[in-house]
């Protein structure tokens, strides 16, 4: 099978396992494990913050995230296809009673001052307080989409002005890095919660990292163990997110380019499909609203050929190129893709 489904179905490489297999380990709840707390400082220090938290998910480091900046009864705006309000289940409002509200960018592609519009920080006794404003780069749904640091700074100078925090959902921010040029620690001074995940494109089996001050890290840290996701001898899984940050970040650029080569594809064999021009990096979003077909339709007639994609909407296809996938697979996923695209143009 070709599985494009997502990058987080990558197999540990044989030496991304033998790291495993060799690394000191100790009771990370004691705060022994000597292997989760180097990552922990590697990681702070690459995005110039004072301290890091691992933890199982990107989303569970989100909601600790959330959680150390924004109060119960109080607000976090998002973009409104997010994974944040998307896909982690209402969890700001179940676990911490946290609401949220939503701006719309095209593509994901944030505009500050969309998201400021919106905010209504200290909205005294009548109205919702906005007390943290997120930003998803690279943006999932909206297509692998690299997010301008301009608007970022922008955001940044205008949130702190209105006594608004920032949270940065960087689960692919290695993505947006390779692409941009732009240094973690100039995205990290521009936010005060940030979240990484090692297990997307950089091949790890599980890890996220959490991002913030001590203060913050440490009770997080209290909260993760609330939550039962205080862990013991975890280094073993430190050690895979160490391997991938020393090996798998330049490597992105290959997936990009792959990703790239789906588009153009897609493109030539369904125009208006993609804008290949928009794929930055290794996610393709493909809108087959100008068709009668579904992405379920096509997703099952790819399935069949042993390529594995994702219908998201019904008229959304997403393909996400990731460290297995070869540029045999690619060419492969092309001839086929592109004769279902072009029956679909037809229809
Ligand atoms: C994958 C992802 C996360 C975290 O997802 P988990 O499955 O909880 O690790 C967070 N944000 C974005 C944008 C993602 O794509």
């Amino acid at each position: 099978m070709i599985d494009l489904r997502s990058d987080t179905v990558t197999q540990p490489s044989l030496a991304m396992r033998e790291a495993m297999f060799q690394a000191p380990v100790g009771d990370d709840v004691y705060g022994d494990d000597p292997t989760v707390n180097s990552l922990e400082e590697r990681v702070a220090a690459l995005f110039g913050k004072e301290a890091g938290l691992f933890t199982p998910s990107g989303s569970l480091a989100n909601q600790l995230g959330i959680r150390m900046l924004v109060k119960p009864g109080e607000e976090i705006l998002t973009e409104v296809n997010s994974h944040i309000v998307r896909a982690e289940l209402g969890a700001a409002a179940t676990f911490s009673g946290i609401t949220t509200r939503t701006w719309e960018d095209p593509r994901g592609f944030f505009d500050a001052d969309r998201a400021l519009n919106i905010a209504r920080p200290n909205s005294g006794p009548y109205l919702v307080s906005t007390t943290a404003i997120a930003v998803e780069n690279t943006h999932n749904f909206g297509g692998g989409t690299v997010q301008s640091i301009e608007e970022i700074r922008k955001l940044h100078v205008a949130a702190q002005a209105l006594e608004i925090f920032t949270h940065l959902d960087g689960a692919r921010i290695w993505n947006a890095h390779v692409v941009s040029g732009i240094s973690f620690s100039d995205y990290g001074q521009n936010f005060d919660t940030i979240s990484v995940c090692l297990s997307k494109g950089l091949g790890a089996p599980v890890g996220s990292i959490l991002l913030s001050t001590k203060e913050r890290i440490v009770s997080a840290r209290q909260w993760r163990k609330r939550y039962g996701a205080g862990m013991r001898q975890i280094g073993m899984l430190a050690a895979a997110g160490h391997y991938a940050l020393d090996n798998n970040i330049s490597r992105l650029a290959d997936d990009h380019r792959r990703a790239k080569s789906l588009a153009q594809s897609a493109a030539h064999a369904l125009p208006g499909s993609v804008n290949p021009e928009h794929v930055d990096t290794n996610i393709v979003a493909l809108d087959l609203s100008m068709t009668k077909t579904t992405a379920a339709e096509v997703n099952a007639a790819l399935k069949a050929e042993g390529i594995l994609a994702s219908a998201l909407g019904p008229k959304f296809l997403r393909l996400v190129t990731h460290l297995d996938i070869t540029d045999a697979d690619i060419e492969k996923t092309n001839q086929v893709l592109s004769g279902l695209l072009q029956r679909a143009f037809m229809a």
